[in-house]
């Protein structure tokens, strides 16, 4: 008998994390996030019903991974392993050390962890490669490739006789930096799978139209005199902006412009260099015949003053963290740049519920930074790089998957995750389809 336990990231996107235990007392847990919407109770977790023994990190974006360095704080005589690829464990040092940065800059809040905590994870991180079977806890199991951001897995286990793939953060196509997810899985009776993007009209459209589209874009608001700011998340979608604009202007088509970069991405972009063999051979061959990184070329500028791209009458472009205008540099060039029309701001990822960002796409003129009202009126844009498989790529991935009796899904708005669990009901008659509330406990006898 197996009992997963949903303690987030149900009927929502954020603080992931389930737990898995079976009747041979096994405990683990399947990711340990917060909501980054959310502020409180609702921002962590439940707590797991037993002691977990080891967590499988299956990436490092904080609604995976944020809650970790409490959890191990409260359960330190319990946990002996953390496992993840290393380049998870890597990025999700960098991130955790980053938002406990933050948290200590305000003095109305206590930081809920401290180094020690995040370094604890480290001395605890055992190294997983893909493909690559491994003990867990009783049970087997063997990471695939996600496709989501590098180093993204999802999880395979077998326990008690029975096998669940827990897809985690899933992207079915090519990225510019990383491969898409693995398609040839081991049969499995429950998938767990995600749903972000998952409803009958969240159609993504090509990468090669969605660049372009960014492009051109970028290149109107130069032409204007303006300045472009690109919020990104730190890992991943930086990386994709930055590289497709460095094609543009390698091909003559952008003008050579400063593009700033500001925030965590520089960190980020280092521990890429560590691991360029596990980006796209297009990179990789980019990097062995040119002994530099693209991420490192001339036309990207570090930000040492931010007065600089703000201040400077060129035009120019600053691609910074966060990705949802909740924290960061960003916050600071929003304040300066947002009340100029000729400006452009180009979001470029989920916007979760709650946030500054998801108030820019929702239309929203003015926001709030630290109870000073902001004018935006500059042009906002939303470009859907998304690293999610949008509702056909999720069906196709299902389909492709032998022995599949029950999907239980996870990880997206309630309104989503419920019209994805229809149409998957409609299409695949014998599958059960579940999706739970908070706290649910699914046994699999
Ligand atoms: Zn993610
Ligand atoms: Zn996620």
């Amino acid at each position: 008998m197996v009992k997963l336990t949903f303690l987030g990231g149900t009927r929502e996107v954020g603080r992931a994390c389930i737990h898995v235990e079976s009747s041979d007392k096994s405990s683990f847990l399947l990711d340990c996030g917060i909501n980054l919407g959310e502020k409180e109770e609702k921002r962590y977790p439940l707590e797991p019903p037993s002691a977990p023994h080891s967590i499988v990190l299956t990436h490092a974006h904080l609604d995976h991974s944020g809650f970790l360095p409490i959890l191990v704080k409260n359960y330190k005589e319990n946990i002996e392993a953390i496992f993840s690829t290393p380049v998870t464990a890597d990025i999700a040092e960098v991130l955790l050390l980053d938002s406990l940065r933050l948290s200590k800059i305000r003095d109305d809040i206590e930081a809920p962890f401290d180094v020690e905590d995040v370094l604890y994870l480290r001395k605890h991180a055992v190294d997983v490669n893909y493909r690559v079977p491994l003990d867990i806890d009783g049970g087997q199991m063997i990471l695939y490739r996600s496709g989501h951001i590098i180093g993204a897995s999802m999880v395979w286990v077998e326990i008690d006789g029975h096998t669940i793939l827990y897809t985690s953060d899933l992207n079915t196509r090519h990225s510019r930096t990383i491969y898409q997810a693995d398609a040839e899985i081991l049969p499995v009776e429950t998938v767990i799978i995600e749903s972000t993007y998952a409803h009958t009209n969240d159609r993504h459209p090509s990468l090669k139209k969605i660049e372009r589209e960014f492009a051109e874009d970028v290149k109107r608001a130069l032409n204007r005199g303006g300045k472009v700011i690109v919020p990104a998340f730190a890992v991943g979608r930086s990386q994709e902006a930055m590289l497709t604009l460095e094609a543009y202007v390698r091909s003559g088509f952008l003008p050579k412009v400063p593009i700033y970069i500001d925030g965590l991405i520089r960190k980020i972009n280092e521990v890429y260099k560590l691991y360029w063999f596990l980006l796209r051979p297009e990179i990789r061959r980019q990097i062995r015949y040119t002994k530099q990184s693209p991420l490192e070329s001339d036309i990207f500028r570090l930000v040492s003053d931010r007065d600089e791209p703000i201040s400077s009458l060129e035009p120019c472009v600053v691609i910074t963290t966060s990705g949802m205008l909740e924290g960061g540099p960003v916050v600071h060039y929003l304040k300066k740049l947002a009340e100029d029309e000729r400006n452009l701001i180009c979001l470029t990822g989920y916007q979760v519920e709650g946030t500054r960002g998801r108030q820019l796409q929702d239309g929203l003129r003015t926001i709030k930074i630290q109870d000073e009202p902001i004018n935006i009126n500059c042009e906002v844009k939303s470009f859907d790089f998304s690293a999610h498989a949008d509702q056909a790529g999720l069906l196709r991935f299902l389909s492709a998957i032998d022995g599949v009796q029950k999907v239980i899904l996870i990880h997206g708005e309630e309104s989503k995750s419920l019209n994805f669990a229809q149409r998957l009901k409609e299409l695949k008659k014998s599958i059960d389809v579940e999706v739970p509330q908070l706290g649910k406990v699914i046994t699999i006898d």
